[in-house]
């Protein structure tokens, strides 16, 4: 059998990959004919192809690679831990160092009295401990008609049944028959595509109080928790008007119900602090948290949990872990990872630095004559696309269709820049320069300019 390398051809990588591996969102049948893009390496913030292509990862991988790519001292962590324990679980009355000093590190830099971990090996399976955890809680508590967890359209929370259940997305509750018993959706506070006449602060209002009528209709004593992302990041980079975060916390605050941030893209300094609940002043009861924690090194998520919770759950056998649960190289990596993190200060750098920089410049691109709106959070930021810019207006075509378009050109002057229906967002390794800054904004205006003529030969402008 040929032993397969970074160094056959690109067209015979690509007839492999479609010949035995299934891709994730993907048309397989669409990949095959194109041939997947083969990557071979990487370093600092810039992707290396098969045909020796210079790619800057305008998205970090997925959201996830925060101090860039080719951190050796993550590499020597992760060899040292296969020698001394590759494995080893912390079921059954037992423990590990790796897992006791992330813990640790995690209490120490998690706000409030968010103190305990429990570890999966993703944020999707991190979601579904929360859905098992939050439900054992009130049932611990004497309250077992607390299941309903609420949570709002659009959001992405992961692809396990539990997780994507939780998530909003429709394309995705269409297979395989969710959601799951007990999962109700509120709108998205998406004031681009859905504020009709109302002013932002308005709309930002109406749809934090869709969460009170929620906590009413189906009654406070059958609702366990609320879950979002502080900035929803999937769903297209949706940062919501400046009264909707506040008025969430009041109304968790009001009513006997838990308060679930997903920061498994939020968190780990991508919005400019540790965490993206410090961002929009929630005081969540559980973090979900994954990608940043090892910048995508190792598989590793989890949740971290408040003082209170841990101690109800802790007076019962929680049964429920995964065997990766823990994982001593992910634990020993995200450890290192959130050392080097402190030791070269990025949160810093995306508060005070790169951010404000990148900021300046993305902001910019409403002056673009296809960008209606230009929002960014820290280090993720979307653009809306429209032919309209005052009347918001979407183009004649199916949703998705121009972003596509610009999508191609992002991918053919070597930029990675994604495109969630009609917005393009981005998400680069938090170590970015502001040079390469430059370089990132100077390939997304080039592939809006291509993107916009290509809208305007297929009729669509
Ligand atoms: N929550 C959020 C907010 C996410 O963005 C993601 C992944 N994109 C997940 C959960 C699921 O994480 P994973 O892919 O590691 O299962």
């Amino acid at each position: 059998m040929t032993v397969i390398t970074n160094h056959m051809p690109t067209a015979e990588l690509q007839a492999l990959d479609a010949a035995h591996h299934m891709h994730p969102f993907s048309t397989q049948d669409d990949l095959a004919k194109q041939g997947a893009r083969v990557i071979t390496r990487a370093d600092g913030v810039w992707i290396q192809d098969s045909e020796g292509n210079k790619i800057i990862d305008g998205m970090a991988g997925l959201w996830c690679v925060n101090v860039g790519y080719g951190r050796d001292r993550l590499a020597d962590v992760a060899a040292r831990q296969m020698k001394e324990l590759p494995y080893y679980n912390t079921f059954f009355m037992t423990t590990h160092v790796p897992a006791i000093a992330l813990s640790q590190k995690l209490a120490e830099l998690a706000p409030g009295d968010l103190n305990h971990v429990f570890y999966a090996g993703s944020g999707s399976e991190a979601n579904d401990t929360n859905i098992r955890m939050v439900r054992t809680y009130w049932a611990e508590k004497g309250k077992p008609s607390k299941k309903v967890i609420i949570s709002r359209k659009n959001a992405y929370h992961g692809s396990s049944v539990g997780s994507a259940s939780l998530g909003g997305m429709t394309g995705m509750h269409a297979q395989g028959g969710l959601p799951i018993a007990d999962i109700h959706h509120i709108d998205q506070p998406n004031y681009w595509a859905e504020g009709g006449d109302q002013s932002p602060e308005e709309f930002g209002l109406e749809r934090a109080r869709q969460l009170e009528q929620a906590i009413n209709d189906i009654g406070e004593d059958n609702v366990a928790a609320f879950i979002a992302e502080p900035v929803q990041g999937a769903g297209g980079v949706i940062v919501p008007p400046e009264t909707y975060w506040p008025e969430i916390q009041r109304i968790c605050d009001k009513y006997e119900i838990l308060l679930i941030a997903d920061e498994v893209i939020c968190g780990f300094g991508r919005t400019g602090n540790w965490f993206g609940s410090e961002t929009v002043g929630w005081r969540p009861d559980i973090m979900t948290i994954a990608k940043g924690l090892s910048s995508g090194y190792a598989p590793i998520g989890g949740s971290i949990v408040s003082d209170e919770v841990a101690e109800v759950i802790g007076g019962c056998e929680f049964n429920h872990g995964y065997t990766y649960s823990s994982h001593p190289v992910a634990a020993a990596v995200a450890l290192e990872n959130l050392n080097i993190m402190q030791e070269e200060n990025i949160v810093g750098h995306v508060q005070n630095e790169v951010g404000p920089y990148l900021k300046e410049k993305w902001e910019a691109l409403i002056d673009h004559p296809m960008v209606g709106e230009a929002n960014i959070v820290g280090m993720m930021g979307s653009i809306a696309l429209t032919p309209h810019k005052e009347s918001r207006a979407a183009f004649a075509a199916d949703a998705g269709t121009v972003g596509y378009m610009c999508r191609e050109r992002c991918f053919a002057n070597n930029l990675v820049m994604r495109h969630v229906g009609d917005r393009m967002i981005i998400s680069p390794p938090l170590v970015m320069t502001k040079g390469e800054v430059d370089v990132l904004m100077e390939r997304a205006v080039k592939s809006l300019d291509e993107g916009m003529a290509a809208a305007k030969d297929a009729g669509l402008w």
